[in-house]
């Protein structure tokens, strides 16, 4: 029996979902999500198990799900134009490959490990019961994710570009110099689980450091990852992208430029790190940097 919910007194006889709902539909003060939550727990039956084929479902449709309109708009003529490295649609070869690759590294990297997922939040506090926290603080805890995952992306990232990490790593991930959609997982083994850490790991922390963490602000925060990383390799950049109203988000645009010039552009959700530590890439960047440069050599000479 689940252990999603502390009551069971009123429940009598449910073997189908559709009771099982029902069942949770006379109990006051949960919403449709958590009364949907709570049945399928409760008819699963296992807790482990169901927290297991939760996240593998969602992370396998919502990744696929984000990168099929991107495949359809690359075979839409009308948005090239927003295509940022125009001259390099991906064929449908190049996709094939990529989305052959992406399916093994999901089915043998991340399918085996999901299933110790709940045991460990059942160890650490991470909660699955109903109710869930307020929304004020999922967003609070989404908003603390992202900014932290943004630092350990921008310095696990600019590490795995030093001589051999990038040689026997992190190369796999450049193959495409003008990324699309399913390139966002397209990669090593162990960039998986290093850059992964930074997704599934820094929940982990702050639930030990704070011990306040509900099971579904983890799946709102994988599932908002999972759409900035696969945003991010779409390769448009549209009037209407999200860093032209919110100038601090890296988007597309920024992420881009890395694939193309191979250096620099480190970060994944966010610029301040690549301005900061004048890592920009792409002829913005160059030039500034170039600028810095000139200054430093001018103040030599003087001295
Ligand atoms: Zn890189
Ligand atoms: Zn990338």
């Amino acid at each position: 029996m689940s252990t999603v919910y502390h009551d069971y007194s009123g429940f009598s006889n449910i073997t189908t979902f559709g009771e099982t709902y029902a069942a949770f539909g006379n109990i006051e003060g949960l919403n449709f999500i958590e009364k949907l939550w709570a049945s399928y727990y409760t008819y699963i039956g296992n807790d482990i198990f169901a927290t297991g084929l939760l996240f593998f479902t969602v992370h396998e449709a919502l990744y696929f799900g984000r990168c099929i309109p991107w495949a359809i708009i690359d075979r839409i003529p009308y948005f090239n134009k927003y295509k940022i490295q125009d001259t390099k649609i991906p064929s449908n070869q190049e996709q094939w490959e990529c989305l052959k690759s992406v399916l093994t590294s999901h089915f043998l990297v991340e399918a085996f490990p999901i299933w110790f997922f709940h045991p460990l939040c059942q160890k650490i506090g991470i909660s699955y019961q109903v109710p869930f926290p307020t929304v004020a603080t999922m967003a609070l805890q989404v908003a603390v994710f992202f900014v932290l995952e943004d630092a350990w992306h921008y310095w696990f990232h600019r590490a795995l570009h030093y001589g051999v990490f990038y040689k026997y790593i992190h190369k796999q991930h450049h193959r495409y110099a003008a990324p699309f959609g399913l390139t966002a997982e397209y990669a090593h083994p162990v960039e998986v689980m290093l850059l992964g850490f930074g997704t599934v790991g820094i929940p982990i922390v702050w639930c030990l450091i704070t011990g306040d963490l509900h099971l579904f602000t983890v799946c709102i925060w994988i599932a908002l990852r999972l759409f900035q990383a696969v945003d991010a390799h779409s390769g448009y950049e549209f009037p209407w992208s999200l860093h032209h109203f919110l100038p601090i988000w890296a988007g597309a645009d920024h992420h881009d430029e890395h694939h193309h010039h191979f250096i620099g552009s480190y970060a994944s959700s966010f610029r301040w790190w690549d301005f900061l530590l004048d890592t920009e890439a792409g002829p913005k960047g160059k030039s500034s940097r170039e600028a810095k440069m000139k200054v430093k050599a001018e103040s030599k000479k003087s001295i």
